[in-house]
């Protein structure tokens, strides 16, 4: 089984599927690259694939395995309509706007067919219809401007008086030519074209500094640096503090995989329009059925991931004939503040390069970010440069949202110093629990393991200073500012920290 950034297992691990057997880790000590990318998700792969293809020499470097990150966690949608609805982009970007990031959407996802045709990728990719539905009337009207301004803006949509689901709904509208796969399937085989081609892949490294200077730029992890005319974070969150620490909002999102008693799974896409919402898929994994059902989204260490579960489960069995819960994950993504994400050059940093704020549409906009990103660095114009610009200041689009999530992280910060329960023992602990806690005066992370033994590490998150949160279900302290989060010895699992946290014992 490959392994993930958390604790909880995805379908897309399944130890039958092969843990890819990287090869290339022996390159040339002190070899000079065209390209390095940070981070073996959907972003990092393709990136490094489009230009290793096109004559770059690229060397992949990633924290854990191929697929740690959320692209081992995801729900795996192909979508060419986003979590920005077509109406948002229209009135914060302009029609034209609108326009291009549906076109962008499609150039993405007929880059996904590309691959897996010409790679021959068994990734189970499907095109499906999507049903979008509204259960009142306020969903109804939004509905109604969702379909007008995704028709303007060029996706193929239309009105429909079926979801094929058992969900009772009031009005409902039908994206064509939308799709699913298999994440780790379609990136294992990314993965294996790009080392034919050439291509390096380093695993289980983590990269804690990047330096830029006299024309290289210098990838530094505790074992090596590595160097190269270009880098790229396809890390996800952009790590260390810098603007997108404040432009992206970290949010956990639950999904469960249930075999049902009848065969009523779903042979389309449906998504509802609560908030958060929820969507519903089949996908058929080693030879079984499951209905994948995701939602109950909550801010990264500011929810409770045991109650987002039950919650989504209850949800499922009010609809379902649910015979088994077979899956029950957790994974991590990025909220941009003015709804699209941000791609391309790092403000102020020649030949750096990011790719973040995917929101729920990773699948996509990673692979948008690998055609915008290769054709950067290759020095091609690409017509989608202004409109995702990672430099881009868009004072009103994204204005109240950027406002409201700040003041959330400022709040924490503020209040988490003062809230702990003081405990005096560490006998009151129950075992396989985690709490932070004034203990003798001093703010610790405690962790009590089923033997007994006590982990104690400093609470205080080594990015922004904020303090992290037990997520029992994961088993990892979750930083609620800014999205950073620690495994039970304190090492960095994702977020934009660069350093563990303190072990004090
Ligand atoms: C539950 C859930 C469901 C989703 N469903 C969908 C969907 O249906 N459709 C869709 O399009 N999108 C979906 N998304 C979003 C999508 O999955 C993500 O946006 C996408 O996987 C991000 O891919 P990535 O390659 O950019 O990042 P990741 O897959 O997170 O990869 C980044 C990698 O960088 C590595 N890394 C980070 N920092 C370092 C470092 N310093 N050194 C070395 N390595 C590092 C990490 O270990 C990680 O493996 C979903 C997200 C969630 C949470």
């Amino acid at each position: 089984m490959i392994s993930r950034d958390s604790t909880t297992v995805s379908p897309w691990q399944l130890k039958d599927i092969q843990e890819k057997k990287i090869n290339s880790a022996n390159h040339e000590k002190h070899q000079l690259f065209d390209v390095i990318i940070i981070g073996g998700g959907i972003t990092g792969l393709t990136t490094g694939l489009l230009l290793q293809q096109q004559g770059k020499k690229c060397l992949i470097i990633e924290r854990g395995n191929i697929g740690f990150g959320t692209t081992g966690g995801t729900s795996a949608h192909l979508n060419t309509f986003f979590d920005a609805t077509y109406p948002e982009i229209e009135s914060d970007f302009g029609k034209e706007n609108s326009k291009l990031v549906a076109k962008a959407g499609k150039e993405a996802f007929s880059l996904i067919k590309k691959l897996t045709k010409d790679l021959n990728i068994g990734c189970d990719l499907e095109e499906k219809n999507a049903y979008l539905f509204a259960q009142d009337e306020k969903q109804s009207e939004e509905l109604k401007e969702i379909l007008d301004a995704s028709k303007r803006a060029g996706v193929e949509v239309e009105q429909t008086d079926k979801i094929n689901l058992p969900i009772p709904f009031q009005s409902a509208i039908l994206f064509k030519q939308q799709g699913q796969f298999h994440p780790i399937k379609y990136i294992q085989k990314l993965a294996e074209a790009f080392e034919e081609n050439g291509g390096v892949i380093v695993e289980h490294t983590f990269v804690n500094e990047v330096e830029n200077k006299g024309g290289f730029v210098y990838a530094v992890s505790n074992h090596q640096i590595f160097k190269a005319l270009h880098l790229v974070y396809a890390t996800h969150a952009v790590p260390g503090v810098n603007s997108f620490s404040f432009k992206c909002a970290p949010y956990r999102s639950y999904v469960i995989g249930v075999t049902l008693n009848d065969e009523k799974y779903p042979k389309e896409l449906v998504y509802d329009m609560m908030e958060p919402y929820h969507y519903f898929r089949t996908h058929v994994i080693e030879g079984q059925k499951y209905l994948l059902v995701g939602g109950e989204d909550h801010k990264t260490g500011q929810g409770d991931a045991e109650n987002a579960f039950n919650t989504l489960e209850s949800y499922v069995k009010q609809y379902f004939d649910v015979k088994d819960v077979a899956f029950r994950w957790s994974s991590q993504y990025y909220v941009p503040a003015d709804g699209l994400p941000y791609i391309g050059q790092m403000p102020g940093e020649e030949n750096i390069y990011v790719a973040t704020g995917f929101n729920g549409n990773g699948m996509i906009f990673g692979t948008l970010s690998a055609i915008m990103i290769s054709d950067e660095v290759l020095g091609k114009k690409n017509e989608f440069k202004d409109i995702f610009s990672a430099s881009r200041i868009k004072p009103i689009a994204g204005f109240t949202e950027l406002v409201q999530e700040n003041a959330n992280v400022a709040w924490h910060f503020i209040a988490d110093r003062f809230n702990t329960e003081a405990i005096s023992t560490l006998t009151e602990m129950e075992s396989e629990t985690g709490t932070v806690a004034d203990y003798n005066g001093e703010k610790l992370a405690l962790y009590k393991h089923k033997n007994g033994k006590v982990t104690i590490l400093n609470p205080v998150c080594t990015h922004a200073g904020c303090i992290v949160n037990f997520n029992s279900v994961e088993k990892s302290w979750d930083c609620p500012c800014h999205g950073g989060r620690f495994d039970l010895e304190g090492n960095v699992l994702c977020g934009p920290p660069r350093k563990n946290l303190e072990r004090k014992k």
